[in-house]
């Protein structure tokens, strides 16, 4: 991908006059990075990165459960990591060591979680030159106020969990950013449908289901009816096992690009937002 193809776009779209002021954000979460396609011989990562990383210039924030690169050796492509992290539209998330279901269960060990997997993907993934951004929670997306303080000491924001409408919470003396939409896992029902078909796991899931899972393409109708939200694109790799839920994202996408909406990294969102509310707050 040509490096400067994000810079190009903004300045043709400015140009136009087609960039509208309503930012957008793409946040991938880390779940199913080390899952093969079921249609193609690629693993997910490959199909994002040809398909939708080098192909939309929008900013992605690109997050992965740092404890997967030791757990799942062969399977954690790093080289492969290490390119996605190194586009220029490409910032670097966290999502966590292990991916804590209940984060105020006594099992979750936070500094191993928060500081050590920040740590460990800026030392081992990262190209020199860039950091870790944000923080993306996991599983029920519930933070003490131990482990929002244990990111905010890193210097860096956070994200998900919480309700679309309410931008951030207060928790402790922390804040905690809200996802600003539903993703793929909500629009494809899965929840549902994993526990119906008794499946074990979302990949032997997506692999073994038959019906259709092209769903994430109607969060398209909650962007067109909440126009005061920014639009949140947030999907995991896993969207990228079926072709037709790959096709969804993109579909979703496209319309992105009609609306001509403003290009922002996730990370800028959340420091714009915090820098609002402590103006506020003074
Ligand atoms: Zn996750």
């Amino acid at each position: 991908m040509a490096q400067s193809l994000l810079g190009q776009m903004k300045e043709f779209l400015t140009k136009k006059g087609w960039l509208s002021t309503r930012p957008l954000f793409v946040t991938i979460d880390g779940d199913g990075f080390i899952y093969r396609s079921g249609f193609d011989h690629r693993s997910v990562g490959e199909l994002i990165y040809d398909e939708i990383l080098c192909v939309y210039p929008y900013c992605f924030t690109a997050s992965f459960i740092a404890g997967e690169m030791e757990k799942y050796p062969a399977e954690f492509d790093v080289d492969l990591v290490r390119e996605i992290l190194a586009l220029e539209n490409v910032e670097a998330a966290s999502h966590s060591w292990s991916h804590p279901h209940d984060w105020v269960s006594e099992d979750v060990d936070i500094e191993q979680e928060t500081t050590h997997s920040v740590r460990y993907i800026e030392q081992r993934l990262l190209p020199q030159g860039k950091k870790v951004k944000l923080f993306l929670w996991t599983g029920k997306c519930n933070p003490t106020e131990q482990a929002l303080a244990a990111v905010d000491r890193l210097g860096i924001g956070n994200l998900n969990g919480c309700n679309p409408f309410v931008p951030w919470v207060w928790v402790g003396k922390s804040l905690q950013f809200s996802a600003r939409a539903y993703d793929d896992w909500h629009y494809m029902d899965l929840g549902r449908l994993i526990r119906e078909t008794g499946g074990s796991s979302v990949y032997s899931f997506l692999k073994g289901y038959h019906g259709r899972l092209d769903g994430f393409s109607r969060i398209i109708t909650f962007y067109h009816d909440h126009p005061d939200l920014p639009v949140h694109v947030y999907f995991h790799w896993y969207s990228a096992v079926r072709r037709e839920s790959l096709d969804a994202l993109k579909k979703v996408l496209d319309w992105c690009s009609d609306q001509g909406c403003r290009p922002v990294f996730a990370s800028d969102y959340v420091t714009d937002l915090r820098a609002s509310i402590t103006r506020v707050s003074r």
